[in-house]
């Protein structure tokens, strides 16, 4: 990196950067999905509406952004759901992190997700989505939120149905964004009056929005994560 690009970074990183603290880490097996609790003492969570996002910082001038779900507005904790099958900086400093590390965040945001006033909720995605449905359903309160999460090892898939006490089933994923085990999903499902949500690989959103226009689903909000 250049140093004026560096200079940039250092004073946009000094104005916006924000630390949170790793309280602990949870590893699925095979180790390519992680939860792990954070302490941001400068989150207000109050006010949260929607499934938000963090940019994280992952390595020097790199972000990245993750879903935080079960937060606690009291304490300011939260999980972060994290998905690290591939090769990148966010898979590498997930690897990396250890209880007590301190993390640098630079926002929070809002995505395009709330929960439906009335009608069935149904849900799909990869397990990048995981933590923005649990954050949804965390935001829906009693409200049933039902759909399939696309995961390809099968040990994954049993650690999601024992792990969560969820209405979302996990289906086997064997195309890159869990198009083809969503569809199948998809293919007996009563999906009048729902609202619709799909998230994850941005070409397989685009694909199943195409797939659900064709259904009686109400109302499809779809929000892209990766490509
Ligand atoms: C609003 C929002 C919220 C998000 N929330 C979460 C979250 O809670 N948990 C989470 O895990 N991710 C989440 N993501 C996605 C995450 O930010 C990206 O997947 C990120 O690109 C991963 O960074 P990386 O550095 O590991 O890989 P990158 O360097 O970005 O990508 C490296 C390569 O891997 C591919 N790739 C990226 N992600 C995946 C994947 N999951 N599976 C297979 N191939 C992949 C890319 O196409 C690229 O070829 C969110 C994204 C957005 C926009």
């Amino acid at each position: 990196m250049n140093i004026l690009k560096q200079t940039a970074l250092n004073l946009f990183e000094n104005s916006l950067a924000k630390q949170g603290t790793v309280l602990a880490i949870r590893t699925w097996y095979p180790a390519t999905f992680y939860e792990v609790d954070f302490h941001f003492p400068f989150m207000d969570m109050s006010k949260w509406d929607r499934v938000q996002h963090i940019k994280i910082k992952v390595g020097p001038g790199v972000y990245r952004d993750y879903t935080p779900a079960g937060w606690d507005v009291e304490t300011r904790t939260c999980t972060l759901y994290i998905d690290a099958v591939q090769a990148g900086p966010g898979s590498e400093w997930v690897q990396s992190l250890k209880q007590g590390d301190n993390v640098t965040y630079v926002g929070v945001g809002s995505t395009m997700h709330k929960p439906a006033e009335q009608g069935k909720m149904i849900a799909f995605g990869d397990m990048t989505t995981i933590g923005h449905y649990l954050a949804l359903q965390q935001l829906a309160g009693g409200k049933s939120l039902s759909g399939a999460i696309a995961i390809a090892e099968e040990n994954h898939r049993i650690e999601f149905a024992e792990y969560f006490n969820w209405d979302i089933t996990p289906v086997e994923q064997t195309d890159q964004g869990g198009f083809h085990g969503i569809t199948k999903w998809v293919q007996d499902k009563d999906l009048e009056n729902a609202t619709v949500y799909v998230a994850g690989h941005i070409p397989t959103c685009v694909h199943l929005k195409k797939e659900l226009k064709k259904t009686s689903a109400d109302t499809i909000r779809v929000q892209g994560f990766w490509s």
